[in-house]
Order: structure tokens, then sequence, then C-alpha cells
């Protein structure tokens, strides 16, 4: 496996992997890797004969009181991991090679991208999509694997890919959870033991809304009630927001009457989580109990 940290080297090592019809899978991290990372390029290996993993710290899309500074940068053993996982070549630029000096595009997808994370987080997700679009043409994937742990983002992405007409298939890979049913996330590290225990309180407040579900609630009012009132039990926990929408768009819907979905931004202390799953009578638990 190769490790390259420019543009050119990238393009040298794809340009003949591409003339002789080998499909490529691109993943598109911020390093930190855990196996929530490790699935996508694994899916990306069954899929696809060359694997390209990005590992790219993202300055556009940190808000300025946001944690780029201190979001933790493992690159060695990412590298190993990835190498483990099946990739092929793992691309590693420094800012100044993503935005070098003169740089000023910006991709703005509007619709879903101005909802929930959106207004929580402004300007994120035009920073994702700015990234993503410069990463697809860089790489000239055929498919690029995301995870439903970021549930909004993959909305977001597939709007970008759809509008633009981008030549490439986004696959969508499901959320991958410690034993106890915290969804992985390079973040979870900033947890001291107590906010980690604290942290399940974002499983339970989507297990509480699914089973009410189930038990035949519908209104989505009533649901989201449920879920603020678990949060608001645990005293670590503050909620940036607590929402069952319309599962593609991400709209309020008053009733659930069609796929929708159990959105959360919660705050564990200083440290901000997102958990989310699709409200289904068919969907297992999010911890198999
Ligand atoms: P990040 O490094 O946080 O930008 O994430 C890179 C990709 O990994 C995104 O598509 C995420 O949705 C995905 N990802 C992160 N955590 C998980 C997880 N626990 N399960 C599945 N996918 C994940």
């Amino acid at each position: 496996m190769k490790l390259v940290h420019t543009i050119k080297e990238l393009r040298d090592s794809t340009a003949p992997v591409r003339q002789s019809g080998v499909g490529i899978g691109l993943v598109p991290t911020m390093g930190a890797l855990h196996e929530g990372h490790l699935a996508l390029i694994r899916r990306a290996k069954e899929q696809c004969g060359f694997v390209g993993v990005c590992v790219f710290v993202n300055p556009t899309q940190f808000g300025p009181a946001e944690d780029f500074s201190r979001y933790p940068r493992t690159l060695p053993d990412d590298v190993r991991a990835c190498e483990q996982a099946g990739a092929d070549i793992v691309f590693a630029p420094d800012v100044d090679e993503m935005y070098p000096p003169g740089f000023s595009a910006t991709v703005d997808v509007g619709g879903v991208s101005r909802l929930l994370e959106g207004l929580h987080r402004p300007g994120h997700f035009n920073g994702v999509t700015t990234v993503c679009l410069k990463l697809f043409n860089i790489f000239q994937a055929d498919r690029a694997y995301f995870g439903q742990k970021d549930y909004q983002q993959l909305q977001v992405i597939k709007q970008l890919v759809r509008d633009l007409n981008i030549p490439i298939e986004i696959v969508p890979v499901g959320i991958v959870r410690e034993p106890d049913g915290l969804a992985m996330s390079s973040r979870n590290r900033y947890l001291n033991p107590e906010e980690r225990r604290a942290a399940l309180v974002l499983r339970d407040a989507l297990e509480a809304a699914l089973s009410t579900y189930r038990n035949g609630q519908i209104e989505t009012e009533a649901l989201e009630r449920e879920m603020s009132a678990v949060i608001a039990a645990q005293p670590l926990a503050s909620i940036d927001y607590a929402v069952v929408v319309d599962a593609e768009t991400l709209q309020h819907m008053d009733r659930i009457n069609r796929p929708a979905a159990a959105l959360l931004a919660v705050r564990i202390g200083a440290t901000r989580l997102i958990d989310n799953c699709l409200i289904t009578q068919e969907m297992p638990n999010i911890v198999k109990l």
C-alpha cells in the first residue's frame, strides 16, 4: 500500500488503474480511524478493485469555536489500519495542497444542508461539499463510501451528486457501534470515563423513540418529547436537537406515514456527539438486547 501527500502523486498512481478498467473506490475520512471507518474501507474493497482512503482534517468544515486544532491526528496508526483493511493508497494532503493561496471556490447545495447541523454549525456543510467535490475530482472514483453515522452529511452528499451530475455512486454504510451501543466516533476519545458513561444517553434516547413508535405512537412530537426527556435526565448532557424527520429531506413531518429518521446532536460536557436511527418497524434495536 502506498502513502502519498500530493494530488500529482495520487493522480500518477490512479491513472493506470483507471486505464486498466479497474473500479476505484474512495473513502473520505478525517483520520483517527476506528472500526466505523474500517467498515467503509472493507465494504469498498468488496466492491472495487482499487481503494483509496483520504485522511485530511478539513479546516473549512470546522467553525471558529470548534475543535479543528485539537482534532486527533494519528496518521501512522491510520496508515497501518488502512493497509490491514485492504486499502491500496492513502492520500494525506496538507492544508496548502488542498487550499493553495488564491483558493476561493465554495460549493453550496442549499436544500437539506440548511437544516439541523446546517443551523447549528453554519458553513459546515459548505466545507464538506467543497472538499468532497475536490476529492471526487482528484480521485475520479467510481464509488464513494459514506457512513450513516453522519446521516445528514450522507443526504447532503447525495444531493450534491444528484444536482451536479457527478459521475460517482454514493454507497451508504451502516453505523458501527461499541458493544454497549455508543456510535463509534473519533470524538469519543475526548470523553473522560464519567462522560463516556453519560454518552450512552444518545443510545437510550433513540431506543426509547423506537420502542414508543413500535408501541403505536406515530406523532413525531411525542417521540421528540420522549427523546428530550431521556437526555434531560442526564446531568452531563445538553441537547442541540432531538428530532424525528422525513428520512430523505430531513423536513419536519407531523406523523410517521413514510420513512422517518430520529436524529440527535447532544453535548456531553464539552464534546458534541451525533447519532441517529431509522424509525421503522423492521429495524433491529440499536443494541440487540
Ligand atoms: P470522519 O472521519 O468523522 O469525517 O468520518 C469519515 C467517514 O466515516 C464518514 O463517512 C462517516 O460517516 C464514517 N463514519 C464515522 N464513524 C462511523 C461509524 N461509527 N459507523 C459508520 N461510519 C462511520
